[in-house]
């Protein structure tokens, strides 16, 4: 496994301000301090802010779920990656939800990764097939496109530093739901990691962190943490629910106890 994992919460658009605060402070009593685990929570923009001020940051680190690729002006209703930039260490880009939903497509996604490099955010970069691309033979096609063009305007360097969660379509909560198998989620995982080794070079191809994500929860989280070259996962519904968000916590750091 991963020498360093990554948990990433995606609290989607649930939990008020008090009922974050709530997880949240539930969750700190519980985790410990740990350099193995990095935890990062990803509520919703309204509740960044006062969730940043309760945050025990030697616990956890926060992200948005979104943001908008132009710094500053007339947008009304958006919120820019620069007036996050203090606040967020990663930012989620591409979600599915966010393909699918909000139609955002390759170009919108490519700007939103450039403008978070430029904010000096982390991106995390969400890329996966739907089922019909699956069933066609397009899933490496689709990763192909989804990854080369989100990371076009970015040096090996910025590559490097950056997070991509494979989340199959399918595999999703709120679309499918269907769980993908280890050695699925491993070869398209593997196909990224060598997308990014022919365009970026062996460095960032080792560096970069891949995560995978769809319907990830504490029963079933330390199959897809034993895949090579697996850092860490992304979890949707399962992350407001307490018991299962601090169980996957707590397989991770069983398995990184197993592997001292
Ligand atoms: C997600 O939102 O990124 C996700 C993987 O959701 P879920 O775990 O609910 O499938």
């Amino acid at each position: 496994m991963s020498d360093r994992t990554l948990i990433v919460g995606n609290w989607k658009m649930h939990l008020n301000v008090s009922q974050a605060s709530l997880l949240l402070h539930r969750l700190q009593e519980r985790i410990r301090i740990s350099s193995d685990i990095e935890v990062v929570l990803a509520p919703s923009m309204l509740v960044l802010q006062p969730l940043s001020v309760r945050l025990d940051r030697r616990k956890f680190r926060l992200a948005a779920q979104n943001a908008y690729a132009t710094d500053e002006g007339a947008f009304t209703g958006e919120v820019s990656f620069t007036m996050l930039r203090d606040l967020v260490h990663y930012v989620i880009i591409g979600h599915s939800e966010r393909r699918i939903y909000f139609h955002e497509d390759l170009k919108t996604v490519r700007a939103k990764v450039a403008a978070a490099v430029r904010n000096e955010i982390t991106p995390i970069l969400c890329v996966g097939e739907t089922k019909e691309e699956r069933k066609n033979g397009e899933t490496r096609k689709v990763l192909h496109d989804q990854v080369t063009t989100a990371l076009a305007d970015l040096t090996a360097k910025e590559v490097q530093d950056m997070v991509i969660a494979y989340e199959p379509v399918w595999a999703i909560s709120t679309f499918q739901g269907i769980l993908a198998k280890p050695d699925e989620a491993q070869q398209a995982m593997d196909y990224i990691r060598d997308q990014v080794k022919q365009l970026y070079g062996p460095k960032a191809a080792k560096n970069v962190r891949i995560l995978y994500g769809g319907s990830v929860d504490d029963q079933i989280v330390g199959g897809y943490l034993a895949i090579p070259g697996c850092d860490g996962v992304l979890v949707g519904g399962a992350s407001i629910n307490y018991h299962k968000f601090s169980g996957i916590i707590d397989t991770a750091y069983r398995l990184h106890r197993k592997a001292d």
